[in-house]
Order: structure tokens, then sequence, then C-alpha cells
């Protein structure tokens, strides 16, 4: 890393401090069902023993908040929520967490009519009142509809960093500096140059860093190296996450994967420039509480194996685990899988072709997958 990082300020989230020089800080996420407290307190100690400097759990409703009560006695993890649609239930978890992690593209679905800046102003005053630090965290699926019609499809680069920027400057009027930002994309290369972009703009807000939906071991973990490790090494970033689509029983390998980032940021192991996706491209998500069906991870790990014999083919399948991201992140690729509770949705090119079960999905993807090899004159 070169010595000089970025002059941050230093964002306090329960024992520890993410920017302002401070250690940088590896996170990882529970993908255990919230209410289900025991999984998830055994899931959020085990992390945080594996050296997660913050675990971050998904609440959507009040029941998942009254489980973040008994989750708070059972674990010394620094514990950061993840808001998705329903960001009043802020109120209800923050006397329980350190961090509370709102996506500003979610931030349109209830009250509507209500100004987001009016939500973000609340969720601050909420922060305030249960001494909770906030992360703005921009994900290249759900990005702020009003930033994508002002840009257009083709730049969501840019309405990524538009909505960052002006998230951070509604925070800032209202003298809120408790926060953090993320950008993430499944593209290691728009993460690249988003967050860069960011940080030249913004070099003292404290950025969290992660290529969204990087997929299983060990591409998911090479992805992730392209985007960071260049980054650390130039400064940018105080904090980070693997995101690997593992079982529950394997998500240390998050934070091993985190650490040796660092490392290699620090000892100037950058990735070689050739090291970019040649071929068949499978991005999926980490799976968190909201999955729709357990057999997502196997299903993923079935959809590699099912298509290795289209290797070669310079294509995009993305496999993801419920509604909240799957219609959005499976927007760009070829071929998008999202989970519901007894059957998958595949999507061809942008477009619904249907919903299917879990025993003929893997059938119906192969049989678009050669359709398309054919159409495009691949093979
Ligand atoms: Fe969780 Fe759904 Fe995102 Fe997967 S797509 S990480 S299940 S919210």
């Amino acid at each position: 890393m070169t010595n000089k990082r970025n002059p941050t300020r230093a964002v306090a989230v329960g024992s520890i401090a993410i920017g302002g020089g401070h250690p940088i800080v590896v996170q990882s996420m529970c993908a255990t069902k919230t209410a289900d407290v025991e999984a998830t307190a055994a899931q959020a100690e085990a992390l945080a023993r594996a050296g997660a400097g913050v675990v971050r759990i998904a609440v959507d409703t009040r029941r998942d908040a009254q489980a973040l009560a008994t989750i708070r006695e059972r674990t010394q993890a620094n514990l950061s929520v993840d808001l998705q649609e329903n960001y009043r239930v802020a109120a209800d978890v923050a006397p329980f967490v350190d961090k509370i992690r709102y996506n500003p593209g979610h931030l349109f679905h209830h009250e509507s009519e209500r100004p987001w800046q009016d939500k973000v102003a609340w969720l601050a005053d909420v922060a305030r009142q249960h001494d909770c630090a906030i992360r703005v965290g921009v994900n290249c699926g759900s990005v702020d509809p009003a930033k994508l019609d002002e840009h257009g499809p083709a730049d969501s680069d840019r309405a990524m960093l538009q909505s960052a920027l002006e998230h951070c400057e509604v925070l800032d009027s209202l003298g809120f500096e408790r926060y953090c930002v993320s950008l993430k994309d499944s593209d290691p290369a728009r993460v690249l140059e988003v967050n860069r972009r960011f940080a030249e703009q913004r070099p003292d807000v404290p950025l969290h860093l992660g290529v969204t939906e990087a997929g299983m071991p060990p591409e998911g973990i090479r992805k992730t190296c392209r985007a960071l490790v260049p980054l650390l090494h130039e400064g940018i970033g105080d904090t980070l996450r693997v995101s690997l689509t593992v079982p529950n029983d394997r998500k240390h390998e998050e934070i091993e994967a985190g650490r040796q980032i660092v490392a290699d940021a620090a000892a100037g192991r950058l990735p070689s420039g050739d090291d970019g996706p040649e071929g068949l491209n499978i991005i999926s998500c980490p799976s968190c509480s909201r999955v729709q069906n357990e057999a997502f991870v196997d299903l993923a790990v079935q959809v590699r194996e099912a298509t290795r014999y289209a290797a070669r083919y310079p294509l995009t399948i993305a496999v993801m685990g419920c509604r909240v991201n799957g219609p959005g992140e499976t927007d760009d690729a070829d071929l998008g899988l999202w989970c519901g509770p007894s059957f998958v949705n595949l999507k061809r090119g942008g477009h619904l072709i249907g919903r299917f079960p879990y025993d003929e999905i893997l059938t119906r993807l192969k049989a678009e997958l050669d359709a398309i090899i054919a159409d495009r004159g691949l093979s």
C-alpha cells in the first residue's frame, strides 16, 4: 500500500473506527434468517471471532427487529443493520446496533410521496439518538431511479456517483458526519472507476469497498482482488467486504479473503492486468436473511457445473437469492436467475421468460444458453 491513505475522517462503529488512519476493517454479513436468533447470534459471533470488525444483519420486519434485541445480548460483534425498502424499521433496531446501512435506491418504495431528503434526515436523527454510524450503500442493481433517468442507463456509474454525492451533501447539511459510503458493482472495473471518482471528489468520506455478487470462490475472490487491491494500494478505502457465495458454515472465508486483500495491497502485490474475465462470467449474490429458498447456494454451484461446457463464451449468467436485488441485478446479464420460494425466475437479455420449479431450472437454463450461443454464432 502506498504509505499515504486518503485523509478520511474517523467514524466510530461500536468498539472500532473506520477511516482516520485506523487499520482497514474487514466486514461480513450473516446469511441466516434474522428471526432465527440462535443461528444468527452464533454466526455473528463466529464471524467476529474470525476477525470481522463489523457484522451486518438484514432487517426487514418488526419481527427481525425484535430478534436483534436478543442477538445483541448474545454477541460482542459490532453490528450493522442492513435496511432495504422498509426504512422505518431503523427506529426499532437502532438501540441494538452500531451502524445503519441504507440504500438510496430503496428509499422510494415506502411513503413514495415523502421526499428522500426527509427520510435521510429522519434516519440521521435515529442514528444520533442511538449512537449509531450510517453507511450510504449505493448498489448498481438498485440505483436511485431519478438519477438513472437523469444520466441514462448507459451511464449508471455517473448515476451511482451523483446519488452518493447528493446523500453526502444532505447528511453534511444536517451536521451528521458519522457516515461512510459504498459504491458497489458486480463488475470490478466499474468498482475501481467509480470509487476513484468518488474519492477524488470526497477524500474526507470513508469508503467501504466491495464487488457485489462477486460469486463463488475462487473466481469471486479473484474478481474482488482486481478492484480492491489497486484501490487500497492507491490509499482509497477504509473498510471492505468480500461477498462470496458460500454455505453458512464457510462464511469465515469472506474474512480470510478480505485479510489477504489487505495484505496484498500493503505488499504491492497488484493483480496482473490480464486477469479479467475472458469467458463465461457467473455472478451470484452472497445470500442473506432475505434469500427465498435455502437451496440458493447449491443452485449457484449447480449452475456453474452445468454451464462449464460454455466456459469459453463471453457471456454472463447472474444467479440471485431473492427479489430484492434479483430483478435489477439480472438486467445486464445474458441470462439471469433469481429465487422464489418454490420456483426460480429466468430472464434472458433483460426479459422474463418464466418461472420454473427448482428441478427444471437447469434444463431450461441450458436450453436458453444453447440458443444464445447458436443465435450469436459463437460455436
Ligand atoms: Fe440477500 Fe437477496 Fe441480495 Fe442475495 S439478492 S444478498 S438474498 S438481498
